[in-house]
């Protein structure tokens, strides 16, 4: 009886939980460990067949390791935050335990992500005989297997890629964030860098845009050239790449508040006294904002996330658009969440399906886009994450 521990219990561990419940055959048994367990409880009273639940501070190496040795699993979801990463690679090392993660690694006191820090682990899982996959949820996630596939199945090499990723839903509150509203301001407001001509080019925060309109009717939007941590993947594992750009939506009210927030020095990341004791500006405001989970009843529309890969086939150069289009209000039916959780969730319970049947088993640290793209693309059909390829679209990108 193969066991798998999922550790972190915000909106992407529910939408986790769920998914694995839902398919008894591939998990059979579940604990869901977080630092607070009655979140866990809550889920778990949330699914259709019981599940373990139990408290973990994932900061610390020795109490995941106890853990660990207690519930025996296979392999372990971390969908904790990104800071986690690091403490649950050690321990899964320490317990001879496979390893999955949606987003890759941040130090606490620094608005800086990379891989270098998790790519740093490969020997050692590859001596273990263990297999850490990184970045399974959607972006990262669904779009390095999506560049994966049309770079497999349309193209003998590809040049330039574009990651679109909309969020067409409305949750009604002038400002909040759809996930962790810490990493996701952090992400925002970080300087952007894009691939071109075989380096990144810096370019400051949300100073490029262009109008986009989505397929099926989902909408034109605004959307922002941003750095998200896949290019730095991508463009080493698709060193034919010329460029490669990140592009994501917002709408003039999120962009409003944020750049007031930021002049008033609420997203600041230092500790401030107040009052005689530090507080962490950013941390302040997350208590504020509304919790991401509790958005799930309120949020319409739809998502559309996608990528736009232009290359050479026979000589001729073509362009192919392979995306994902999600509607809120249906996956709150399905497991009380919005659409953000669910599209990183889904993809993470697909990595861990992959590597618990074996179609993905290889010692080694791997980010997604190293895996055969097929078994998992014919997942996300299954699973309630659909797609759909356009061959030379009628649309032109910066
Ligand atoms: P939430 O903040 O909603 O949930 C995080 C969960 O982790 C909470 O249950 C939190 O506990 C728990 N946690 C935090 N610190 C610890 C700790 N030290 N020990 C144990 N548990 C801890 O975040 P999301 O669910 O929105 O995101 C989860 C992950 O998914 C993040 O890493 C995020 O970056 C990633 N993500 C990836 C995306 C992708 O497409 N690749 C998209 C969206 C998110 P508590 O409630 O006590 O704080």
């Amino acid at each position: 009886m193969k066991k798998v521990l999922i550790i972190g219990a915000g909106g992407v561990g529910q939408v986790v939980a769920h998914k694995c419940a839902q398919l008894a055959d591939v998990f059979p048994e579940i604990v869901l460990a977080s630092r607070n367990e009655e979140k866990c409880k809550k889920i778990a009273a949330q699914l259709s067949r019981p599940i373990e639940t139990a408290q973990v501070d994932a900061d610390n190496v020795p109490e995941l390791v106890a853990l660990i040795r207690k519930v025996q699993p296979f392999m372990v979801i971390n969908v904790a935050l990104p800071y986690q990463d690091l403490t649950i690679m050690d321990a899964c090392l320490e317990t001879g335990v496979h390893y999955l993660d949606t987003a890759n690694y941040e130090p606490l006191d620094t608005a800086k992500f990379e891989y270098s820090w998790q790519w740093a682990y490969q020997q050692r899982f590859r001596d273990a005989g263990l297999m850490a996959l990184l970045g399974s949820g959607f972006d990262p996630g669904a779009t390095n297997v999506f560049t994966a596939y049309i770079a497999k199945h349309y193209f003998d090499e590809i040049h330039y890629l574009d990651i679109i990723d909309v969020n067409g839903g409305d949750h009604g509150y002038p400002f909040a964030t759809n996930f962790n509203p810490e990493i996701n301001i952090r992400e925002v407001t970080a300087d952007c860098r894009h691939w071109e001509n075989g380096e990144f080019v810096t370019t400051p925060p949300m100073s490029v845009k262009q109008s986009f309109t989505c397929p099926e009717g989902v909408g034109t939007f605004n959307i922002y050239r941003l750095y998200h941590e896949e290019l730095e993947s991508l463009t080493k594992n698709y060193p034919s790449l010329k460029r490669a750009q990140f592009w994501m939506s917002f709408g003039d009210s999120y962009l409003k508040h944020l750049e007031v927030l930021g002049n008033v020095g609420m997203t600041g990341i230092e500790p401030v006294e107040f009052q005689g004791q530090q507080i962490v500006p950013i941390q302040f405001l997350k208590q504020l904002l509304p919790d991401p989970a509790s958005l799930g009843p309120r949020t319409k529309g739809r998502t559309c996330i996608g990528c736009v890969v232009r290359g050479i086939k026979d000589g001729k150069e073509k362009t192919v658009y392979l995306y994902n289009i999600c509607d809120h209000q249906d996956c709150y039916k399905e497991v009380q969440s919005q659409a953000i959780s669910y599209t990183t969730g889904v993809p993470a319970m697909i990595g861990a399906k992959m590597m618990m049947e074996g179609t993905w088993m290889q010692p080694g640290v791997w980010n997604i886009e190293q895996l055969d793209p097929d078994p998992f693309l014919a997942d996300m059909n299954a699973y309630g994450l659909p797609w759909t390829v356009i061959e030379d679209p009628d649309f032109d990108l910066l």
